[in-house]
């Protein structure tokens, strides 16, 4: 079969690399892609915000399966285009994936189903958010609705710091997405991701991660779209895991279809394990970059049939995900100036040296130049090793990682340390 994956990042090198290897792949096409996703792709030159274009590409080439990796193309409605058109796709269509679209549509959604999550105020206006703040605590958490590449989200400490975040959310920083802003109440506890495969109807867990957001060692310095991440994340035990699904997963595939909206692709619960339970604080519509590469080391399956009974409302046929029980961590390394003005055009050497003790180098912001490979973007490369514990996977990717040639670039040293002070216990 004929397979077009759409996105440039490290989650679809790592989504390519395991298409790839499945026996009923014919020919993979990739846009707009990067020159890791090159290794097993035909790349081709395909705007994705245009719709039509799209359809007319999946029609010459005889596309049997659309992936959409990233958010952008999924809340603009690319799936329901190709849907109508009846090419499967794995991904939700516009109004499903406003679960990631819009963060008010997710906390009413979570409402109306009972689901575990932060109280919260939508709010339209600064006057109406002043006015709703005598509801909240402190910290209280101020939030963009709509999608702001993980900048949205302000934890205020002080109503000083709130009313600033207020004036920031609506002088218009951040265009539409902050035309409504969220207020929420301030959960404390540790933070997991839960991953799950569905049709709309049944549901495949697909594993668990804990990611590192702070650019610094120690949690330290401003966001970005990740650092590192590693999977699976052990304090999400199977009871915890049991709960999740039941309390929240199950009530959001199944209040969404009851809508006539189902959703189809992988739903991507970022949790707050609180002392009352797991509880959720955000849902993205899609895999989570770098949290997919790290699931796709473990992922022993065949993607391509998996992905396929997902697009073509065939998952209650298939058994559960083969993940391997070892860990894997991936590195991000980045650019200097992330998440600032990245440095770009830096030259890359070492990926060969690097993946030949066994760890896997996943392209996200790179290009080739001249016959060489050079950093094009803000994450760079994703450096990923698995191992018996998170001990032996940071030490694994650490090896690879000082392998790598890449003098004007940057990483995290301390990914996974959590877990592996848990693990020194
Ligand atoms: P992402 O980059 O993860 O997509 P986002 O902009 O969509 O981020 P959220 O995931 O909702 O936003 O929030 C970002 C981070 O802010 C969370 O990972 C969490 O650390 C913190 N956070 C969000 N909401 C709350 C809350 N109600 N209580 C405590 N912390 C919160």
């Amino acid at each position: 079969m004929n397979i077009l994956l759409l996105g440039s990042g490290g989650r679809e090198h790592a989504l390519a690399w395991k298409l790839a290897q499945s026996p009923s792949l014919k020919t993979l096409y990739a846009a707009p892609g990067n020159p890791g996703i090159a290794q097993h792709a035909t790349l081709v030159d395909l705007d994705v915000t245009d719709h039509r274009a799209v359809v007319d590409f999946c029609l010459r080439h005889a596309i049997g399966l659309v992936v959409i990796g990233p958010e952008a193309p999924l809340v603009d409605g690319l799936a329901d285009n190709l849907r109508v058109k009846g090419y499967p796709v794995f991904g939700p269509g516009k109004k499903a994936a406003q679960l990631e679209g819009s963060k008010g549509f997710t906390k009413d959604l979570c409402k109306r189903a009972n689901i575990p999550t932060a109280g919260y105020e939508r709010v339209h206006s600064k006057d109406g958010a002043i006015a709703a703040l005598e509801d909240f605590g402190l910290p209280v958490v101020i939030k963009a609705d709509g999608l702001a590449a993980g900048k949205g989200v302000i934890i205020a400490e002080t109503r000083d710091e709130a009313l600033k975040a207020l004036d920031t959310m609506f002088s218009g920083a951040f265009g539409a997405a902050g035309e409504e802003v969220v207020l929420e109440e301030f959960m404390r506890g540790e933070e997991a991701s839960f991953f799950a495969l569905t049709d709309g109807s049944a549901i495949l867990p697909f594993g668990s991660a804990q990611d590192h957001k702070r650019v610094g060692d120690g949690d330290t310095g401003p966001n970005t779209g990740g650092m590192g991440a590693y999977s699976p994340a052990r304090v999400l035990t199977p009871e915890l895991e049991a709960e999740v699904i039941e309390k929240i997963i199950r009530p959001t595939v199944d209040t969404l279809a009851a809508e006539g909206t189902p959703y189809t692709g992988v739903l991507y619960a970022g949790l707050m394990l609180t002392d009352e339970g797991p509880k959720l604080i955000e849902y993205n519509a899609r895999f989570g970059d770098p949290e997919c590469q790290v699931l796709m080391l473990r992922f022993d399956g065949d993607l391509v049939e998996l992905l396929l009974a997902v697009a073509e409302g065939r998952l209650a046929e298939q058994g559960p995900v083969q993940l391997a029980d070892r860990t894997a961590l991936t590195v991000v390394m980045a650019a200097k100036g992330y998440p600032g003005t990245p440095e770009k055009g830096g030259a890359i050497g070492g990926i060969e040296a690097a993946e030949a003790g066994g760890a896997r180098v996943f392209h996200a912001g790179t290009v080739g130049k001249d016959g060489k490979l050079v950093a094009n973007g803000g994450r760079v490369l994703n450096v990923t090793a698995s191992g018996s514990s998170v001990g032996e996977a940071q030490a694994a990717a650490y090896q690879a990682v000082d392998a790598i040639d890449f003098p004007s670039g940057f990483c995290r040293r301390d990914i996974g340390w959590r877990e592996v002070e848990r693990e020194g216990r």
